[in-house]
């Protein structure tokens, strides 16, 4: 595939999402003042519920978001590298309520009862929905890791939720003398963001290169094959020869007991490691407010691909990190574009109509080195009744010149700017 076809086809992408989001319904005509409730204000729901409002002006939108700050995590990884402050990945909730009228209610969903179609919140709130979308990312599974929960994650931290968590993994890595040890214990699939920990290797690989050049980086995987597998390694090759190792699931590299004073970790097999700084991503599973919807099938949500309504509650979607959308990625750029699909669907059911066939997208990029980028994209659309990749699409070229790399690595930031104005703008 040559360069421009690529570029074409990532902007293509975005714009079919974009389509995909309005062309099923005419403004205006949802029944009068209907409710819909969206929880978490993150890639997924903030998407959602500034589209509902675009889409249907009538509409009484509520988001339910505790932070009143959102940290991406997409860029988190930069951060780690020294190469963005935190400050550049927080995004407010201002331009959702002054913007496009959404009622943003700081608080945490408690309770959905599906029955009387009311959702409680911790700050006492009950609120009545005709429609309920629930984007709540992910929950670690604390203990499936012998030793490691939630105070294990303040010595070591994973670093998987932007914010606190991603000063603190910084904070030990500029701590950390130069001829250090970096671990990285990665989980199984499915797990949010399937190139991020390879991104942040990426990003951690080059502080050392450039501020503490004798250290190393120990990957430790619970798997045999990662995303973008081959660019990345050609990258590191390309970048920092000899810095960092690999050990996949065949070679013991699955973590199963960490002791979090010592920084030992042990491995399936009886393998043990010590770093001078560990970051566990652990094994995770949909936010705990899906379970107590009772959406939940196992650790994650399954949806009807064509709508995102779960097959579990009537007039429940389910979207993001959350649900069951394989093969499309954990990824923020995949929740958003659920979001956009779902908003349209939304709006239809509520008028009595079809929704239209959806297309969605997902395009990711990670930066390897400041001037080196690699991305993927694809265009995903439902095929007897399950979710599946449409012709055309991929990953970047595995040979490609150094001309090319640095435009991606552009590309990554336009894809950030973009994205960040397109869920919380
Ligand atoms: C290191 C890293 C790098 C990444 N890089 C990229 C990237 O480059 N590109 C990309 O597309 N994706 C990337 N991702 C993945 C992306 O962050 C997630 O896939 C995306 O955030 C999922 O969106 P979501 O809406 O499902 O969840 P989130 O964006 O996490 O939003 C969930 C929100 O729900 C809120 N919430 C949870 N429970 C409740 C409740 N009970 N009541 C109220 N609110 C609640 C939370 O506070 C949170 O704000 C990366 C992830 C990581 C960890």
């Amino acid at each position: 595939m040559t360069r421009i076809s690529r570029r074409e086809f990532a902007a293509g992408v975005a714009a079919a999402a974009a389509l995909t989001g309005f062309a099923p319904v005419v403004l205006g005509q949802a029944r009068a003042r209907a409710r819909v409730v969206v929880v978490g204000g993150g890639f997924g729901g903030a998407t959602t519920a500034k589209y509902l409002r675009m889409l249907d002006r009538n509409l009484q939108v509520t988001l339910i978001e505790p932070s009143q700050t959102f940290y991406t995590c997409p860029f988190s990884n930069l951060v780690l590298g020294g190469l963005r402050p935190l400050q550049s990945i927080a995004h407010n909730y201002n331009a959702m309520r002054t913007k496009h009228g959404v009622n943003v209610v700081h608080s945490t969903a408690t309770r959905v009862d599906p029955a009387k179609k009311t959702v409680t919140l911790a700050n006492g709130q009950t609120l009545q929905y005709d429609k309920l979308v629930l984007s709540p990312g992910v929950d670690f599974k604390w203990g499936a890791i012998a030793g490691y929960d939630g105070k294990a994650a303040q010595l070591l931290p994973h670093a998987w939720k932007a914010g606190p968590q991603t000063t603190l993994l910084r904070r030990q890595l500029e701590a950390m003398k130069d001829g250090g040890t970096f671990i990285i214990a990665c989980p199984a699939d499915p797990f949010r963001c399937p190139p991020g920990p390879y991104e942040r290797v990426s990003m951690i690989a080059h502080y050392f290169k450039t501020k503490k050049p004798k250290s190393k980086i120990l990957i430790l995987d619970a798997k045999d094959n990662f995303s973008k597998q081959g660019l990345f390694m050609g990258g590191w090759k390309a970048l920092y020869d000899g810095m960092i190792e690999w050990v996949p699931l065949s070679k013991d590299g699955k973590v199963v007991k960490v002791d979090p004073k010592t920084k030992q970790l042990e491995c399936e097999l009886g393998a043990k490691h010590k770093g001078d700084v560990v970051n566990i991503v652990p094994p995770q599973k949909a936010g705990a407010i899906a379970m107590a919807a009772g959406v939940n099938q196992g650790d994650w949500c399954p949806i009807n691909p064509a709508t995102f309504e779960s097959t579990k509650q009537k007039d429940i979607h389910v979207i993001g990190d959350a649900s069951i959308a394989a093969p499309m990625p954990k990824s923020g750029f995949s929740a958003s574009s659920q979001g956009k699909v779902v908003a349209a669907a939304i709006v239809a059911m509520l008028q009595g109509k079809e929704p239209s066939a959806p297309s969605f997208a997902n395009t990711c990029y990670s930066v390897v080195g400041p001037d080196y980028g690699i991305s993927v994209a694809n265009v995903y659309v439902v095929k007897d009744g399950k979710m599946a990749v449409a012709p055309g699409g991929g990953v970047s070229p595995a040979q490609a010149d150094a001309a090319f790399r640095k435009a991606e690595a552009r590309y990554a930031e336009s894809w950030y700017k973009a994205n960040a104005a397109e869920v919380w703008g």
